[in-house]
C-alpha cells in the first residue's frame, strides 16, 4: 500500500472507532473512591506544598479537589510531615472536602508509620516507591515493614516504579542476565524490563505478606512517550492489578500537556489505565490545579467521562479579523467551568452540554447545529449578527454590544430547564 491509499475498513482496527472496553482489572477501594474494573478512570493530583505546612497544604488540597481532583497525593518525608498528615484531613474534613489523602512515602515511611500512627490511619492510600524503600539488606525488610502497616490499618498501597529511581541491583542482575541470553536485548528493553519486574516483584511480595490483591494498584512511570506506551501495554497483559498511569517529569507548558496526553491517550484508547495524572511542571505563577483541568479535558475529549461542557471553537482565520469570538469562546469555556460545581448539585447531566462559538458564516452555522447551543458570529464584511442555534435550530440573532452577556443568560437558561433535577419520588 503507497503512503497515499487508505486501508479498507476492515483493515482498520477495532479501536480507532471508539475507545476499547476497559481492561478486567482488580477493583481497590481509595477511602470514598473505587478505581479499576469497570470504575470511571479516576483524576489524581499532587501538592506542591511543604506538608508540614498545614494551612498551605490544606489550601491546595481543597483547591484541587474543587477544580475535580478525585485523590489527592502529599509528600510525607518527614516527622513534622507525618505528625502534619491527621491535621490536614481533619481540616480537609471540617471544610466539607472529603478527598482521600495519598501519602508518598520514600526511604523512611515505615519509620514515620510507626513512629505516627494518626498518621498511618489518616491516610487513604500509601504510595510505595520500590526503588527508594531502602538500600541492601534493609530493603526487603522496611518494604515488609510498609506492607505491614498497610494491613495493620486496613489501607490500599501503590507500588509506584519509576524510571528515575530504578531499583539498581535488580537492573544489575536482568542486565548480567541479559549477557547470558544467545540474542541478547537491547540495552533500554532490559531497562523497561527492570522497571516492569521491580512493580511485579514488589506486588507479589506484598501479596507473600498478606496485602490482598484488591488493594494494589501498580504504576511504572517514565518520562518517554513510546517508552510509556511500551511499558504499560507490557504491564497490563502480565498482570490484572489495578493501574495508575502517568507520564513522569512531562514538562512544563504546551510539550508537558502534548506528551502527557499522547502517552495517555494512546493506552487509556487500548482499555490501559484505572486512574491519571499529569505531571506537569507548573508555569510561573500558574495554578497548581492546571494539571486536573488537563486530565478532565482528556477523559472527557476522548468520551471517557464527562466533567464540564466543553466548547467547540473554530480557530479563527482571515475571515473574521476580530477578536471578539476568541473572547467569546474563552468568557464562555471560564463561565461554564465555574458554574459546574453549583450545577453538578443543581443540574446533574449539565456535564453533557455541548457548545460551539464560531467565527463566521462558513463553518458557523453547520457546527452550530451540531452543538446543543451555538453561536455563529459575523465574519468580516458580514451583516452585524450573531445567529444562535439550540438543538438544531435557529432560534434567536444577537446584535450589538451585548453578544457575550446575552449568550451567556441563554446557555443559564438552557441547563436550567433541560437539566432540571426530577422531584425525587417521597
Ligand atoms: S469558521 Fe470562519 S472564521 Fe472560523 S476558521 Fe472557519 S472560515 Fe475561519
Amino acid at each position: 500500500m503507497t503512503k497515499h491509499e487508505l486501508p479498507c475498513a476492515s483493515l482498520i482496527p477495532e479501536d480507532r472507532f471508539g475507545p476499547a472496553p476497559r481492561r478486567a482489572t482488580r477493583q481497590v477501594r481509595i477511602g470514598n473512591v473505587v478505581v479499576g474494573g469497570d470504575a470511571p478512570v479516576v483524576v489524581q493530583s499532587m501538592t506542591n506544598t511543604d506538608t508540614a505546612d498545614v494551612a498551605a497544604t490544606t489550601k491546595q488540597v481543597a483547591e484541587l479537589w474543587r477544580a475535580g481532583s478525585e485523590m489527592v497525593r502529599i509528600t510525607v518525608n518527614t516527622p513534622e510531615a507525618a505528625s502534619a498528615v491527621p491535621k490536614i484531613v481533619d481540616r480537609l474534613l471540617m471544610m466539607g472536602v472529603e478527598v482521600p489523602i495519598i501519602g508518598d512515602f520514600h526511604y523512611n515511611g515505615h519509620q514515620l508509620l510507626a513512629n505516627e500512627p494518626a498518621c498511618a490511619e489518616a491516610l487513604a492510600k500509601y504510595r510505595i516507591n520500590p526503588g527508594n524503600v531502602g538500600f541492601g539488606k534493609k530493603k526487603d525488610l522496611q518494604f515488609a515493614q510498609l506492607i505491614e502497616f498497610a494491613i495493620k490499618y486496613g489501607k490500599p498501597v501503590r507500588i509506584g516504579a519509576n524510571w528515575g529511581s530504578l531499583d539498581q541491583a535488580l537492573a544489575t542482575q536482568l542486565m548480567d542476565e541479559n549477557h547470558l541470553r544467545a540474542e541478547p536485548w537491547e540495552a533500554a528493553r532490559v531497562l523497561r524490563e527492570a522497571l516492569i519486574r521491580s512493580a511485579l516483584d514488589s506486588a507479589h511480595r506484598a501479596l507473600e505478606i498478606g496485602l490482598p490483591a484488591d488493594r494494589i494498584v501498580l504504576s511504572c512511570k517514565v518520562s518517554g512517550v513510546q517508552e510509556l506506551i511500551s511499558v504499560y501495554r507490557d504491564l497490563a497483559t502480565r498482570s490484572d492489578f489495578a493501574l495508575h498511569l502517568g507520564l513522569t517529569e512531562a514538562g512544563i507548558g504546551s510539550k508537558g500537556i502534548v506528551a502527557s496526553c499522547a502517552a495517555l491517550g494512546v493506552l487509556l484508547q487500548q482499555g490501559i489505565g484505572d486512574t491519571i495524572r499529569i505531571s506537569l511542571t507548573p508555569e510561573p505563577g500558574a495554578p497548581r490545579t492546571h494539571e486536573v483541568v488537563v486530565a478532565q479535558e482528556l477523559l472527557q475529549t476522548m468520551g471517557l467521562r464527562a466533567f464540564t461542557p466543553m466548547v467547540t471553537a473554530c480557530p479563527g482565520c482571515g475571515r473574521t479579523t476580530s477578536e471578539f469570538f476568541q473572547e467569546l469562546a474563552k468568557t464562555v469555556q471560564e463561565h461554564v467551568r465555574a458554574k459546574m460545581p453549583e450545577w453538578k448539585i443543581k443540574h446533574p447531566g449539565a456535564e453533557n452540554l455541548t457548545l460551539a462559538v464560531m467565527g463566521c458564516v462558513v463553518n458557523g452555522p453547520g457546527e452550530s447545529r451540531h452543538a446543543n447551543i451555538g453561536i455563529s458570529l459575523p465574519g468580516t464584511g458580514e451583516a452585524p449578527a450573531a445567529p444562535v442555534f439550540i438543538d438544531g435550530e435557529k432560534k434567536v440573532t444577537l446584535r450589538g454590544e451585548n453578544i457575550a452577556r446575552e449568550f451567556v443568560a441563554i446557555i443559564d437558561d438552557y441547563v436550567e430547564r433541560k437539566y432540571d433535577r426530577p422531584v425525587e419520588a417521597g
